[in-house]
């Protein structure tokens, strides 16, 4: 009944490209639990090892006698304890583990939904993909080098605000707000990388299977909410080429960007 068949394909609707919210959010939890994990060691070595030593060194100070192995030298080696603690939150192995788990989550999030954009023409874009191994791949190193740098930021910041802290005289409690607001800051980073990385990775992907799929083209297509700055925000319902996509770069990819790409047939 070649009627009833053109009539059911003509009928399919295009199911509209997703935000891959869920996986942004786990990623974000997963990212936050090393950050918590980083302040509450932190915090505790503060605690338990600074903060008796900022008092004995400021009024030794005022008295003018020092010793070898002075207030100073416990509170670097203290950091430096700290330092070793981090290693253990921030194992390579569970940063691997962690970025390897949201890009294959993205790209399970990314294939059904361009298999169902895809049966609207009959094409399965996810059937033949040559790209995809190295692109995962890459994305995962670039997402363990973010997850790092989380690490790696945040001593230097430690350091200064702890020896800073005892120079100028400040208070123990003065210097662990601070260090309460400096996790506080890893913390943001954190939900900046989910969000970012979730929206780079989709974009890029989508693009493959659109193109996969025989979609040339793309229409740009913002989440419609009051977070879309300005100048997506004018982009919304135009149609570029993939090949020649706005300044902006395609849907996503953009800081931040929730943006996504609906595909366009000629
Ligand atoms: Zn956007």
């Amino acid at each position: 009944m070649p009627l009833g068949k053109s009539v059911a394909t003509m009928a399919r609707k295009l199911p509209p490209t997703r935000f891959p919210d869920a996986v942004m959010v786990q990623y974000y939890r997963d990212l936050k639990k090393l950050t918590d994990e980083l302040g509450k060691v932190t915090l505790s070595v503060f605690d338990e090892h600074i903060k008796p030593q900022i008092k004995l060194y400021q009024t030794r100070q005022d008295s003018r006698s020092y010793s070898v192995d002075g207030p100073l030298d416990i509170i670097r080696q203290a950091i430096e304890l700290m330092k070793g603690l981090s290693l253990g939150i921030f194992s390579s192995n569970k940063i691997l583990n962690t970025a390897t788990r949201f890009v294959n989550s993205i790209n399970v999030f990314n294939k059904k939904n361009m298999q169902d954009q895809g049966r609207v023409r009959g094409i399965d874009p996810t059937q033949n993909e040559p790209w995809l191994d190295e692109f995962m791949r890459t994305s995962i190193m670039e997402n363990v080098s973010y997850i790092s740098t989380i690490r790696d930021e945040y001593f230097p910041k430690v350091e200064s605000i702890v020896y800073q802290g005892v120079k100028n005289g400040s208070s123990p409690k003065e210097i662990r707000e601070q260090l309460v607001q400096r996790i506080g800051m890893s913390e943001k980073r954190a939900k900046f990388i989910a969000r970012d990385q979730s929206g780079s990775i989709l974009g890029q992907m989508t693009a493959k299977r659109h193109k996969a799929m025989g979609a040339e083209k793309f229409k740009w297509s913002t989440s419609k909410d009051e977070r879309v700055r300005d100048s997506h925000e004018k982009l919304e319902g135009k149609v570029f080429e993939y090949a020649n996509p706005p300044a902006v770069g395609l849907p996503g990819t953009d800081y931040n960007c929730r943006c996504v790409a609906m595909p366009v047939f000629e």
